[in-house]
């Protein structure tokens, strides 16, 4: 409410994580809120883990009340198999899916608006408007671009903002039975240095109480031909930014299975042998010029894209609602609270990409091992502590920051 008792109304166009967890802090202080997301089908998980922190805790309550599995070491392994490093982090992981639902149950279905896209944005004076696919224009006190990596809100406002291709990519699977898995490995966070690339794999939870299991593998795909014919699909169609599991081509998982046997040791190859479910991520970077623009403002992957080394997409998303919800109780004028959010996040999206391009800086060069080039800084022992630590910059929660759970 403004003090003159009218109540303010935001549109935000994006219905995943960013948008539901910045729709659900201001219901709670008293907007109007309409959230507008393009797919008409429920959205559900790519698969990766989503690492506790207290800033998704203030909005999502205590850990105690979500799907988590604990962990307390990460370890690095080399080509062979071999320990290479070991790091004590205690941190628990709950899925993206348990984030997600739980956003969208504490939110008012009514202002859910699935299936509609927003197709334009125009800066007013002291507003902003959204125009929908449906043939809708609405105006609003602010819009929010929440609308992910390949933003339109982003391209409309700030068109020399493109996401940069890092020359790798994600492949990711899921075993649902960890029962195949080398004793101890669902119980740690690990990591394999194979040729060239870097293996990632760690416990998950799953339906009804049953652990999961979760990898990724980076792998350098150069841009061009190899790239091209990765995220072509059966019919012959070019994904632009990420191809849909069931369109990738079964030629492209055997080459992948035959790739993890010849490069991974046992225990990471098997992971990749048993899985039941594929995913192919091109890595992308996505640095904002700016993320307020008068009373349009940019959250989550459409403002920041930082690359998964970080594991800091959901958690990013959290902060910049928080932040951004936080300034606009305490200034009436929209485009002042921006600038104060512009001021508090800008500077904190900057450094995570940056950290992330750092991480991901060997896989990108195609030298063999992180520790290859030693003006990058990049030991065993380095990635396995800083990858566990935020990016500076980080907002910690406030006690004012409303929870879903009461
Ligand atoms: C279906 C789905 C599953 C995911 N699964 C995982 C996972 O398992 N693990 C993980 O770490 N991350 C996952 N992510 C990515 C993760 O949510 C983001 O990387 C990050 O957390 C930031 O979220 P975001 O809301 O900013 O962006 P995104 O999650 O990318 O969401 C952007 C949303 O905006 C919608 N949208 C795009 N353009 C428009 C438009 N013009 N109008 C209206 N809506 C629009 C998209 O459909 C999408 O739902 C997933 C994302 C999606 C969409």
């Amino acid at each position: 409410m403004t003090s003159l008792g009218r109540q303010r109304r935001v549109i935000i166009a994006g219905g995943s994580v960013a948008g539901l967890f910045l729709g659900n802090l201001l219901v709670r202080s008293g907007w109007h809120v309409d959230i507008f997301e393009r797919a008409s089908d429920a959205l559900v998980e790519r698969g990766a883990g989503v690492a506790g922190h207290a800033e998704l805790e203030a909005v999502l309550g205590a850990p105690a009340n979500l799907d988590r599995i604990e962990i307390e070491q990460r370890v690095a392994y080399d080509r062979l198999g071999r320990v290479v490093a070991r790091h004590v982090h205690r941190q628990y992981v709950t899925s993206w899916n348990v984030v997600f639902a739980r956003l969208r149950d504490a939110f008012p279905e009514p202002c859910y608006h699935s299936g509609v896209e927003v197709v334009d944005v125009a800066q007013g004076e002291n507003d902003a408007t959204a125009s929908l696919s449906d043939g809708r224009q609405l105006s609003a006190d602010l819009v929010v671009g929440a609308d992910g990596v390949r933003s339109g809100v982003r391209a409309r406002l700030a068109p020399d903002v493109l996401p940069r291709y890092a020359q790798y990519v994600a492949w990711r699977g899921v075993l649902d039975d960890v029962g195949t898995l080398e004793p101890g490995l669902e119980d740690l966070f690990s990591f394999c240095f194979a040729q060239g690339g870097q293996f990632i794999g760690y416990p998950l939870p799953g339906a009804a109480g049953h652990p999961r299991y979760n990898f990724l593998w980076y792998y350098r795909v150069p841009e061009g031909p190899g790239l091209d014919d990765l995220l072509t699909d059966a019919h012959g169609r070019r994904h632009e930014y990420n191809i849909p599991p069931p369109s990738i081509r079964p030629t492209h998982i055997d080459a992948f299975r035959r790739a993890a046997r010849e490069h991974l040791p046992q225990q990471f190859s098997d992971v990749v042998m048993c899985a039941d479910r594929f995913m192919l991520q091109p890595i992308y970077d996505v640095q904002s010029s700016s993320i307020a623009f008068g009373c349009v403002a940019l959250i989550g992957d459409a403002a920041f894209v930082v690359r998964p080394h970080v594991r800091i997409g959901v958690l990013k998303a959290a902060q910049d609602a928080l932040s951004l919800a936080r300034c606009l109780r305490r200034s009436e004028r929209v485009s002042h609270a921006l600038q104060c959010y512009d001021n508090e996040r800008f500077q904190t999206g900057l450094e995570a990409v940056e950290f992330g391009r750092r991480l991901g800086a060997f896989i990108e060069r195609g030298l063999d091992t992180p520790t290859s080039d030693p003006a990058l800084g990049l030991t065993y022992d380095f990635i396995l502590r800083e990858s566990a630590r935020l990016p500076r910059g980080t907002i910690s929660a406030t006690s004012t920051a409303p929870s879903l759970v009461h």
